[in-house]
């Protein structure tokens, strides 16, 4: 009786959001990087360059997180009965692991120069005009990407607003570095790439993990768990219950449990119930997108309780 498997329209809903969001987002990442890169080069800026390649490399993961999150919109299949929610998930550690590398070369290069004092570059104006300039568009990609992650509930998207704001304060870090060395200090363009290629590693190192503590199912943490709990409990007619299992799925909360039930139920009346249950549970918490339901007599979890 326990009941059938259902995947979230969420994913599909909202997928035009995620898809413009995302795109725009991509477009203004193409533009910066081939601006940054540019201004860099001819405006003598290491740490810009590096800012205009960590705008490439965003583009990169712009693409994978658009290719990611149409296949987990898709509905579950004959292949994927659980749905695609973990290909965003595979996908997202993939960037992550891209990232760290990007960022690795990024602070290599700068130490060789900070090393070797005559290969450092002297910013200009132009440089320092550039970084201004992505600041600005930065933010306003945050706030904008902000929003569609908040409507659209999507983890992913929801980093990728972050990702905007950590990259207006990586060319904030671009314009300090730039001032310092036009005002004699070189040294303090190479520092702000280091920073900046820093921060990119952080983020991916963070993609990267959250990604694995998804894939080797991680439980959601215990105060996520008490709320299912209390939906759990609400429904009249549950004595309790025992095995509630959580798990992430591309952001979202697959989920099983046992309810207990009166012994002297009908099965129809066991099967109403945890019909009940896990509409609760899907209704009552936006995060679940899938629930198993089984149920049991309770005097069987009583005396186990008992024994424990
Ligand atoms: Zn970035």
């Amino acid at each position: 009786m326990a009941a059938a498997l259902r995947t979230n329209a969420n994913l599909d809903q909202y997928w035009p959001d995620k898809r413009r969001v995302t795109i725009v987002g991509a477009i203004w990442n193409l533009i910066l990087a081939v601006g940054k890169i540019a201004a860099g080069i001819v405006g003598q800026s290491q740490a810009l360059i590096v800012d205009g390649i960590h705008s490439l490399s965003d583009m990169v993961s712009d693409a994978v997180v658009l290719v990611a999150a149409r296949w987990s919109a898709i509905e579950a299949d004959h292949n994927h009965p659980y749905g695609h929610g973990r290909i965003e998930t595979v996908a997202t550690a993939i960037v992550g692991v891209l990232l760290l590398a990007v960022a690795i070369g990024f602070i290599v290069d700068a130490v060789l120069r900070l090393l070797e004092p005559e290969r450092l570059m002297r910013p200009s104006w132009l440089a320092l005009w550039a970084a201004a300039v992505s600041v600005g568009i930065k933010e306003i990609l945050f706030w904008y990407t902000r929003r569609v992650a908040q409507h659209a509930r999507s983890n992913l998207i929801m980093a990728n607003a972050w990702h905007h704001r950590s990259d207006a304060l990586s060319s904030v870090v671009v314009i300090a570095g730039v001032v310092g060395a036009m005002g004699g200090l070189l040294w303090l363009d190479a520092i702000a790439a280091i920073l900046v290629a820093g921060t990119v590693a952080v983020m991916g190192g963070r993609f990267a993990f959250n990604s694995l503590v998804e894939l080797v199912d991680t439980a959601v943490p215990p105060r996520r768990q008490k709320e299912l709990a209390g939906i759990i409990m609400a429904v009249d007619g549950v004595h309790d219950f025992r095995n509630l299992r959580t798990r992430m799925m591309g952001g979202q909360v697959v989920m099983d449990v046992c309810v207990l039930l009166d012994p002297q139920l009908s099965l129809a009346e066991a099967d109403r119930l945890a019909a009940e249950v896990r509409r609760g549970l899907l209704d009552g918490s936006t995060e679940v997108s899938d629930a198993v339901v089984s149920v049991a007599p309770a005097w069987s979890g009583m005396r186990r309780r008992r024994s424990a």
